[in-house]
């Protein structure tokens, strides 16, 4: 059996961060009728940062949250767990889209991920952070440039970033395929496991600011009650409420402007047992360096450190769209990615030939035709939403949640003037243009990757579009 496959034998097909020793018990399903003030749907990270977020305007709110599934089953408790303060994907998409807002985003990005982390202290939520910047490697010369390139514009603007040639960046994590690197050092970016941020937000918000959460209850319909009023048809009963805020990102909607908004990306990774500190010493990681590492492709990879020094590893050519916005549960796992992802980490890290897998996992990404988030309000402020943060979720979308809110009228702020908030995305293309299109661009991006980032006629179209795909 090939090495890969040898390593992969044993892996549990469940996220790692859904530990049975720290997931708590799943909340009663909704039995009957109810009313609320305010009813978010979707316990991800953007339900339950909206919830709290209300209570810390209105601390009366009445609060109903009700989850498909379970809290953290979604995205959010299936991601690398990436922290960044990046509100639309990073800073080239930022400046590429919002050109005239990209400074006020920054400003945005470092507070919101200044008030996440208050929060998590003043709670006292303990999500395994560590601030690690993040570590972009390059696996070839045009990449070096590249990076390069950004380096002395990030040194220029003042940033806290540090180049690594390919003797230092092998000095910091061992690679043999490490060409060069820059770390971004600056800010309060780094990695948490994400599964213990959906628990800890749930249980404060159960357990100390009342707000009442039913999980196994879905959301089958939603429509205006009159005039100041909605009306949730759910599994379980209907809920009537002032406000609704859809928090359902990647997942099929009810409301048929955000069906146009997103397509769900399936993308998968695997995780190692923990590392031994020889197996450590064989890669220089984890001792004196713990990056959080992203290589400059398009396809690229991202992996990290846990606290108990495994490597999460994912992305790469694993992304993938399924016919006609496919989110069946049969796509959770995908064997064949699973083995890509395996052969590609020990291609990564052939130090490591005797290491074994111990999870692996699926999970859906919301992509927008903007890659970062859409925010939309309907029935005169009475049904918000914010999803499609792509890649870059795990901090944007506590902001996606204050928009949403002050979209519904908590303390509404100025930053509802912004194109940002207010400029529509161009919509997805209809099947079957969508699954073309989508494998069409995947190929000419991996095609790009094989010629050094040279960008095809395709891509260049799509960028001229401005859809073109940019981190
Ligand atoms: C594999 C993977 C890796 C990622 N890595 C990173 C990373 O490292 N860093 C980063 O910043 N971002 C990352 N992301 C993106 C990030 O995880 C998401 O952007 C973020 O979690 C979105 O949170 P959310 O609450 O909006 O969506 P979700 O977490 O998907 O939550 C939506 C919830 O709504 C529920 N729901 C849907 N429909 C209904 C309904 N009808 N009724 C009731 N409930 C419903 C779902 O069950 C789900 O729990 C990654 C995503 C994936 C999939």
């Amino acid at each position: 059996m090939n090495k890969h496959l040898e390593a992969l034998k044993d892996a549990v097909a469940r996220p790692l961060w859904h530990d049975p020793e720290i997931m708590p018990e799943p909340l009663a399903p909704l039995a009957a009728d109810e009313t609320c003030e305010l009813l978010i749907v979707g316990g991800g990270f953007t339900g339950l940062w909206a919830a709290m977020q209300v209570k810390e305007r209105q601390p009366d709110a009445d609060i109903i949250l009700i989850e498909q599934t379970f809290v953290g089953d979604g995205a959010s408790g299936r991601c690398g767990g990436f922290l960044s303060t990046s509100l639309a994907h990073g800073q080239t998409n930022t400046e590429h889209r919002f050109p005239d807002e990209a400074e006020r985003l920054a400003e945005l990005g470092t507070r919101n991920m200044r008030e996440l982390l208050e929060t998590l202290e003043r709670y006292n939520i303990d999500v395994r952070y560590e601030k690690t910047g993040e570590l972009f490697v390059a696996l070839d010369t045009e990449s070096a440039g590249r990076i390069h390139a950004d380096y002395q514009q990030a040194i220029a603007e003042g940033e806290d970033v540090v180049w690594f040639d390919q003797q230092a960046v092998r000095e910091q994590v061992n690679s043999p395929l490490f060409f060069a690197g820059m770390w971004d050092r600056g800010g309060q970016d780094g990695v948490i496991d994400p599964g213990r941020l959906c628990w800890g937000l749930k249980e404060v918000l159960v357990n100390q600011l009342g707000v009442r959460i039913f999980e196994g209850t879905k959301l089958l319909a939603v429509k205006p009650l009159g005039k100041d009023a909605m009306q949730a048809n759910c599994e379980g009963g209907v809920i009537r409420s002032d406000k609704v805020l859809l928090a359902t990102n990647a997942f099929t909607s009810t409301i048929g402007r955000i069906r146009r908004s997103v397509i769900p990306v399936w993308d998968y990774q695997i995780a190692t047992e923990p590392l031994t500190d020889e197996q450590l010493d064989r890669i220089n990681w984890g001792k004196t360096s713990r990056h959080a590492i992203a290589d400059d492709v398009n396809m690229f990879h991202y992996f990290r450190l846990t606290r108990d020094n495994r490597i999460t590893w994912g992305g790469g050519g694993a992304v993938r769209y399924y016919f006609n916005n496919g989110i069946d549960k049969k796509f959770m796992h995908a064997p064949d990615r699973y083995e890509q992802l395996a052969k590609e980490f020990f291609e990564m890290f052939p130090q490591l030939d005797d290491v074994k897998f111990s999870h692996k996992w699926g999970g859906i990404i919301a992509t927008s035709t903007r890659f970062c988030m859409v925010p939309g309000v309907a029935h005169d402020g009475r049904l918000a939403w914010s999803v499609g943060y792509t890649g870059h979720g795990v901090g944007a979308s506590r902001f996606g949640a204050r928009i949403a809110i002050e979209m519904l009228g908590y303390a509404p702020t100025d930053i509802l003037d912004m194109q940002f908030v207010s400029r529509k995305p161009l919509p997805w293309a209809p099947e079957p243009f969508r699954w073309f299109g989508v494998r069409f661009t995947q190929n000419a991006l991996k095609k790009a990757d094989r010629n050094g980032g040279k960008r095809g006629l395709w891509l260049k179209f799509l960028d001229r579009l401005g859809l073109g795909f940019t981190c």
